[in-house]
């Protein structure tokens, strides 16, 4: 029996990706202000900024764009995609938004009012965002072992139920109108959750009458771990496991950039009509109509394509973990220090490790995704300090405890031989680790700094 896999796809349209030399790299990271988000795509080999609607579409969702109908009212792509959520996910509600943070916006404006506690696995940068936007707390109820990049744990995106049933217990369930619980938590690493958590987390909410509300954008990764590493799972195919992943809940939003192969898109979704017109009500204001959202007919029909294809059978996300997985055992077996268990989306370098003669305020994670870039145009993103922002309150840095560059790989978009470029260039960049320098801010902006913080390479040191 073979034991290899290989992409379950051929390739019929190719994109063609500029390599530079080592000068123009130079040229282009210092005019970047040494951060990644400010390359051009133009300068960069291979892209691993982010997994972010930068999968490839098939020629089947391509041809999907040409038939979508562009109705204002009613469109024929509406209803395809509400089927596609049905059968895929099983709710059936939908409430179709331009992208995740729009479903998210949505359903925390009808469902928490000021002074609620949200409890969570994890926070997410959008998600946080709105809960505390329509007035509520984010509680984080995720496991330790979700913050020890080196512990082996299966499922480190499980909910922890002793800190969930302590909230509980110290706020009362009428303050925390659901729970958020985030399919292979995207903070953590693209970690999962186990389904036996899952169960667990939801009869006990639903014992105190907490709504169960998944964030289902990484659902299908989640579901390949669940059949890998959960017992009586082995069996079951990845379509049958999502839809038990969606049977403990009451409603999910999900970003379509992501499990769903497109490029742009999302949805709120949800068992109870009434809870769905209140959220349709919204909808028209925020978004659009509520037979489109935030989308256009063609977008919604190669979303509706899209969540069919990524369960029509098991190939698509045994490949699509697989290069992951082929990317972190390579870096692994060399001495990389790398989060683990291997995520579902990328890899994660541990950069304090690699760089310990750099001070975590002279941005590590920083320096080493400025120099990957620098080694061979492949381009990542800093995931510590310079991410995690200052404290309003006392103005000083928030320190976290992992200094992180991530590799996030985009779906059914690079090859093998990609994967080994970028393997090379992490060696290189590791083996010459002694003579990567801190760096200091010439731009520092007030929120979200990470996005466009410039910085220049501290030469002068003691
Ligand atoms: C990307 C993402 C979001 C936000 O979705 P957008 O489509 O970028 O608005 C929310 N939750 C998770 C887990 C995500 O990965």
């Amino acid at each position: 029996m073979i034991k290899s896999w290989a992409e379950p796809f051929k390739i019929k349209m190719v994109e063609p990706i500029r390599m530079t030399t080592h000068q123009q790299r130079e040229v282009a990271i210092e005019g970047a202000g040494y951060n990644t988000f400010l390359l051009r795509s133009d300068d960069v080999y291979i892209d691993l900024l982010t997994d972010s609607g930068t999968s490839a579409m098939s020629d089947y969702q391509w041809a999907g764009l040409m038939v979508g109908d562009e109705a204002y009212a009613g469109s024929r792509s509406f209803y395809h995609l509400v089927d596609a959520v049905r059968e895929v996910y099983g709710y059936e509600e939908l409430v179709p938004t331009h992208q995740g943070r729009g479903a998210e916006h949505i359903l925390s404006q009808i469902l928490i009012k000021p002074g609620d506690y949200i409890p969570g696995n994890m926070y997410f940068t959008t998600t946080r965002f709105h809960q505390e936007h329509a007035g509520g707390k984010f509680v984080d109820v995720i496991i330790d072992e979700a913050f020890d990049p080196e512990d082996q744990h299966p499922f480190k995106g499980n909910v922890d139920l002793d800190k969930l049933s302590a909230l509980i217990d110290e706020v009362g369930s009428e303050q925390i109108p659901y729970i958020s619980v985030e399919t292979n938590v995207n903070m953590a690493g693209g970690q999962p959750l186990s389904m036996a958590n899952l169960r667990a987390t939801s009869e006990l909410c639903h014992k105190h009458g907490i709504l169960v509300m998944l964030d289902a954008t990484r659902a299908l990764e989640n579901a390949w771990f669940i059949k890998q590493r959960e017992g009586g799972y082995e069996d079951k195919s990845v379509a049958e496991i999502v839809r038990e992943i969606c049977s403990y809940s009451d409603g999910a939003t999900v970003s379509s950039k992501k499990d769903n192969l497109v490029n742009i898109g999302g949805f709120l979704a949800l068992r109870d009509p009434k809870l769905a017109e209140k959220a349709r009500a919204l909808l028209v204001a925020f978004e659009g109509l509520h037979t489109y959202g935030g989308m256009s007919g063609r977008d919604m029909e190669a979303l509706a394509r899209g969540i069919e294809e990524m369960v029509a059978s098991d190939d698509h996300v045994r490949a699509r973990v697989g290069q992951v997985e082929y990317l972190g055992n390579r870096l692994l077996k060399a001495g990389i220090p790398l989060v683990q268990p291997i995520g579902g989306h990328g890899v994660f370098i541990d950069a304090m490790t690699i760089l310990p003669h750099i001070p975590q305020d002279e941005f590590p994670a920083q320096a080493l995704a400025a120099e990957l870039y620098l080694a061979s145009g492949v381009r990542g993103m800093e995931r510590g300090i310079v991410s995690a922002g200052r404290d309003p309150a006392t103005g000083d840095h928030h320190y976290p405890k992992l200094e992180l560059v991530r590799l996030a790989i985009p779906r059914r978009v690079y090859t093998q031989a990609h994967m080994d470029v970028v393997a090379e260039s992490v060696l290189e960049v590791h083996e010459n680790r002694e003579s990567v320098g801190g760096l200091r801010f010439t731009y520092e902006p007030e929120s979200l700094r990470f996005f466009q913080a410039r910085f220049e390479p501290i030469t002068n040191r003691p």
